[in-house]
């Protein structure tokens, strides 16, 4: 069956171009998928344009667009072990991660199904009598929604599920690499009743597939997810036909931990901030900040801990940590270290490929701690979105925020102590989306989340996601007009 959903039909790449998907675990064929080019593009997004602009599903009443999500969640949870599976198959992340991913997809096409209709217009209390004023909100039009590989049906659900509560039609674009689950969610909101051309799916490489989503006049808003210079890229083509604009990009995130801090909870937690998903999470605690007085203990119990965890595939039940997405990304990740090193960091784990033939096929990467960095390396300013770890020292409250906010980054971060009015403070300091006090990586679908600084603009989940995809528009009435004289 074929793989882009355009205009309600599943139909080939229209010069007939595939792509191979294969697990980065072992290099087996997932499958063979459909690749589009910018003609598929285009087409997609004409589509898009007729469904909002000949409706129904832009003036669909709220309630109604909001049950629809809901009936998707539903189709989530019934789907749910074939899901995960695929996403597994496709990022090599264990299993049991993609179980969570799909109960969080769920969750969000919930919370977006349930604020459909928790605010849809507000009357405006103007203090004339004679004029009835009111602000209603709108769908923004065609929106184009381009999704990285690490957390992929996620990330594509935090754009759908808001993006169709408010309204909009759709062109989805997920990363080349991992396709499998943007196919099934576009059959489950095909089952769950969507109209033709407000869901189109293309696949395929980002300069081929995805630049005409950055420059077409018909498209009324961008949402990307993916890296800093693929943002920038997409932000400047968008300025050509102005464009509503929303990028959630890398992260350089700072874990900061006092002396003062709980040990045991904040070295678990330390290796959960970055290995989690082998570092590849845009929030991921890349960046340990010590107190002076406990590096050494702190960073040795670290070390011990990160140098046992069990490298391994997807399905395997005793991994702790999958591979690298790709070879490419391994590459990447191998010239970033080997950068470190030249810059005098200090390797303490990691740092090689593992050996065995249970590694050959796949791309893994072990954890990796880089000790003794300062925050002039390149290491500690550029995202490696692998399991390496950075560790610097501090201390004091003071030099604390001023090293964690020393990145061009501002995405998420972490403060570790028992003195809450310490936490507290820090925490009002950091120029960072999100940060977690004595905590690292949860987050929930009511409060939004998003970047400062390079990290983006624009905001994902909470009431600020919805409003992402809506416009505001004012209707006043004058309910007893008159002539007003002015040129008399
Ligand atoms: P990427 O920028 O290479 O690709 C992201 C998406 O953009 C892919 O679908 C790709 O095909 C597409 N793309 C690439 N060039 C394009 C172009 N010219 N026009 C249109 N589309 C194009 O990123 P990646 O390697 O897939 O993802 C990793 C990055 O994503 C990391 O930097 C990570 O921090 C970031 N990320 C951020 C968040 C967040 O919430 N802030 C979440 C997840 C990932």
């Amino acid at each position: 069956m074929p793989d882009l959903f355009i205009d309600g039909t599943w139909r080939s790449a229209l010069d007939e171009r595939t792509r191979e998907i294969r697990c980065p675990a072992d290099g087996s064929l997932v499958g063979v998928v459909d690749e589009a080019g910018g003609k598929d593009t285009v087409e997609a997004i004409a589509a898009a344009r007729r469904a909002f602009d000949e409706g129904p599903w832009p003036t669909t009443p709220a309630a109604d667009r909001g049950d629809l999500l809901l009936r998707v969640a539903d189709l989530l949870v019934r789907d749910k072990e074939a899901l995960a599976r695929a996403e597994s198959l496709d990022t090599g992340k264990r299993l049991v991660e993609s179980e969570y991913d799909i109960d969080d997809i769920a969750n969000c096409f919930r919370y977006f199904g349930r604020a459909a209709t928790a605010e849809t217009g507000r009357v405006v209390e103007t203090g004339t009598a004679s004029v009835d004023s009111r602000v209603v909100y709108e769908p923004v039009g065609v929106c184009a929604l381009i999704t990285p590989w690490n957390y992929p049906l996620l990330q594509t659900a935090w754009k759908v599920a808001p993006a169709l509560a408010a309204g909009n039609t759709f062109v989805l674009k997920p990363s080349e690499l991992t396709p499998h689950t943007a196919i099934h969610l576009m059959r489950l909101l095909e089952e769950a009743g969507l109209p033709p051309g407000v869901a189109n799916l293309v696949l395929g490489a980002g300069p081929e597939a995805g630049a005409p989503l950055g420059d077409h006049p018909d498209v009324d808003l961008v949402s990307f997810t993916g890296g800093l210079q693929t943002g920038r890229r997409l932000m400047a083509a968008a300025a050509g036909t102005v464009k509503k604009v929303a990028l959630e990009l890398g992260g350089k995130n700072p874990n900061i931990v006092f002396a003062d801090t709980d040990f045991e909870t904040a070295v678990d937690m330390a290796l959960t901030a970055v290995f989690l998903h082998s570092g590849q999470v845009c929030s991921s605690g890349a960046r340990l900040l010590v107190e002076d007085s406990l590096h050494d203990r702190f960073v040795d119990e670290v070390v011990r801990r990160a140098s046992e965890i069990r490298l391994g595939g997807p399905f395997d039940e005793r991994a702790q940590s999958g591979p690298l997405v790709s070879a490419a990304h391994r590459a990447k990740v191998e010239a970033y270290v080997a950068k470190g090193l030249a810059e005098g960091a200090v390797l303490r784990c990691g740092g090689a490929r593992p050996s065995g033939p249970e590694f050959e096929a796949g791309f893994y990467y072990p954890p990796t701690v880089l000790d003794e960095c300062s925050s002039d390396m390149s290491v500690v300013q550029d995202e490696s979105f692998g399991p390496v770890l950075t560790v610097e020292r501090f201390s004091g409250e003071a030099e604390a925020v001023r090293l964690a906010n020393d990145t061009i980054y501002g995405l998420a971060g972490a403060v570790f102590t028992t003195d809450e009015a310490k936490a507290q403070r820090v925490a009002a300091r950091l120029r960072l989306g999100t940060v977690w006090i004595n905590d690292y990586h949860p987050y929930v679908p009511q409060a939004e989340w998003g970047g400062f600084k390079q990290s983006g603009f624009g905001r994902e989940l909470g009431p600020a996601g919805l409003a992402e995809y809506r416009e505001a528009k004012h209707i006043w009435r004058n309910t007893n007009p008159s002539p007003q004289g002015w040129f008399a």
